[in-house]
């Protein structure tokens, strides 16, 4: 059933696949995390995501000569200079600080202005973070904020008794905003021969 966001309903029409870019960082002339390690977080997501109508599709995989450990707020904000635009940008460092703890480590981030104007807007992970990574800062990316219901996708909280799940109402607030990324040009639709298959 559609659900009506804003007072307007669904459009009935799939959504463009979601063209990501990743971006490792190179330490000592090696990158940081190998396909070994992006091979199941992308599958996670893939398998997760396609339960609400929203794919993906790998654009690029690069390497690039930034900083290994973003630790600093300004660290965060210099990734921009390595951007790719049309793409949903996820940086994979080799260290993620809590800026607010200024001692612990985080898995992921989604980094940007906080309006959704989203021209700034790029995910940062911790290589070696555990799969599922990427399908919580996704969330983020697409406008949903942590939820505090047990078990969901974006709660810190899981009983282990069941997989992480979104409710309907994150679907269609995430399908959305894939829609409008489209119309801002934030994201360029990608072909559908780059589309992650479903393991
Ligand atoms: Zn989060």
């Amino acid at each position: 059933m559609p659900v009506a966001i804003a007072g307007k309903p669904e459009p009935t029409t799939p959504v463009a696949p979601l063209p990501l870019d990743f971006a490792v960082v190179d330490k000592g002339g090696a990158p940081v995390a190998g396909i070994e390690w992006l091979a199941p977080q992308l599958a996670n997501a893939a398998a997760m995501y396609a339960k609400l109508g929203l794919r993906f599709a790998v654009m690029s995989v690069r390497r690039f000569d930034g900083k290994p450990r973003i630790e600093t707020r300004k660290d965060r904000d210099d990734l921009g200079k390595y951007y790719q635009h049309g793409y949903i940008n996820v940086f994979i460092v080799e260290a993620l600080k809590d800026i607010d703890t200024a001692s612990d480590y985080e898995r992921g981030v989604c980094w940007g202005d906080e309006n959704h104007t989203a021209i700034s807007k790029y995910i940062i992970i911790q290589a070696g973070s555990p799969p599922g990574v990427l399908t919580h800062e996704m969330g983020h990316m697409l406008g949903l904020p942590h939820s505090h219901q047990i078990d969901n996708v974006m709660s810190y909280s899981r009983s282990k008794k069941r997989p992480p799940f979104f409710m309907p109402n994150q679907a269609a607030i995430m399908r959305a905003y894939a829609r409008k990324y489209y119309e801002m040009g934030f994201l360029q639709p990608a072909p559908e021969e780059k589309v992650v298959k479903l393991e």
